[in-house]
């Protein structure tokens, strides 16, 4: 795919709305059917919401039909309750090996499964036929798949945003080369935020990986844990990855972990007085470093209370999983999250998306959660992790005591 056409916004409709995808930015944005036709009317640009408004020009000028298909068909698209009409973001869980072992991983120790190539094509041309926008590839360590190049090509030429997520062992610049020549966009890099949380033999592979993937010409971030003991650290840890080439720093909760490590995620996961430390930090991230794009987890949204408390909802705010993203496990099964139990054996991905009573249970959260989330005033834009709090459970380490 050619730089300009990385440019482009795609638009996909949704009941009433249209979802715009900018693949060069990985952003996107949902916006009304008569909002954006009032503004196409007058002609505006400005108003638009923030992250298009630099790029709206250059979509309304070069993708006119496709939106005016997308806004047509916005009439008549059907979604299930509270979610997009078909997932966003596809997560593909293609590896259990990794030759690492570290403490805060949520695979099993031994997970060795890889998710067979045929399952992984058939499902990823669904989700290109579907219109999904994005797909991320992981693991396991995601850079042993052996077809992770042919995955990586079949996405990129159906103009999805492909990101890979990896340790960074084996990320030399060779192979992401080869993936950047096959259309991967994007290496996400996650690096330690203490050295407990990782296994002694990752070296400095995050920081030569995120290296190599600048000097190829990727995009690059930077996965972090928001882990308890590690808080303080988080703006001396963005400076380091801001300085070792990540152009994004994306904050991740602590979340249960395999049986076999729970006592990692015990020492590790936020509670009370963390949320408000973390506040700071993130707070102290934005105004000191504004050339890293700062983004945080789902599983973070009650920080939003403390962070922007006259914040207005937003329909796409708070957990996702089965609202605007799902996940393939390695064995093809899907799941709402990476992060939740409760695969499904669906022959496919439309049926999951429309019948899955799982997800039909988190697209209900707000009426069957218990009282500490429900009476909250930011439930819309939170619900509480489900990989944290579980089923219908208010999330108990939420800063707000419920
Ligand atoms: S269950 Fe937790 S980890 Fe999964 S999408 Fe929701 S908030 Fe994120
Ligand atoms: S009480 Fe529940 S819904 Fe409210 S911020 Fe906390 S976790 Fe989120």
């Amino acid at each position: 795919m050619s730089p300009a056409a990385n440019n482009l916004v795609r638009w996909r409709p949704e009941p009433g709305a249209v979802l715009g995808f900018h693949k060069g930015l990985a952003r996107t944005v949902l916006v009304s059917v008569s909002d954006l036709e009032q503004r196409l009317a007058k002609g505006a640009r400005a108003c638009l919401p923030r992250p298009f408004e630099s790029v709206i020009g250059l979509a309304l000028a070069s993708d006119r039909d496709a939106l005016a298909e997308a806004l047509l068909r916005a009439r008549t698209t059907w979604a299930p309750p509270r979610s997009f009409a078909v997932p966003e973001t596809l997560h593909f869980e293609v590896a259990g090996a990794c030759p690492l072992d570290c403490p805060s991983c949520y695979l099993e120790r031994g997970a060795a499964a890889a998710l067979p190539w045929e399952r992984l094509r058939q499902t990823l041309q669904e989700a290109i036929d579907m219109g999904v926008l994005q797909v991320a590839f992981g693991g396991g360590e995601p850079l042993g798949y052996e077809p992770l190049e042919e995955a990586v090509a079949l996405a990129a030429r159906h103009g999805l945003g492909v990101s890979i997520t990896t340790s960074g062992l084996g990320a030399d610049t060779a192979k992401l080369s080869r993936l950047r020549a096959a259309g991967l966009d994007h290496l996400q890099v996650s690096v330690p935020e203490q050295p407990s949380s990782r296994d002694a033999r990752l070296g400095d592979a995050p920081w030569a990986a995120l290296a190599a993937a600048r000097a190829v010409g990727l995009s690059t971030g930077a996965n972090v844990v928001a882990a308890s003991p590690a808080l303080t650290e988080l703006p001396a840890i963005a400076a380091m990855a801001l300085r070792g080439g990540a152009r994004s720093f994306n904050l991740l909760r602590p979340k249960p972990v395999a049986r076999d490590r729970q006592s990692w995620f015990e020492r590790n996961r936020l509670r009370g007085e963390d949320w408000r430390r973390l506040a700071v930090a993130v707070a102290r991230i934005r105004s000191k470093m504004p050339e890293i794009r700062l983004t945080l987890d789902s599983a973070l949204s009650p920080i939003i209370g403390l962070l922007a408390p006259h914040h207005r909802p937003r329909p796409t705010a708070g957990c996702a999983a089965g609202r605007r993203f799902a996940a393939v496990d390695r064995n093809g099964r899907f799941k709402p999250c990476s992060h939740l139990q409760g695969a499904e054996e669906e022959s496919s991905l439309a049926e999951y998306w429309k019948a899955s009573p799982a997800l039909a249970a988190l697209r209900s959260l707000e009426e069957t959660i218990d009282p500490g989330c429900r009476e909250c005033p930011d439930l819309e834009s939170c619900r509480g992790c489900r990989a944290i709090a579980g089923g219908e459970t208010a999330d108990s380490d939420c800063w707000r005591g419920c």
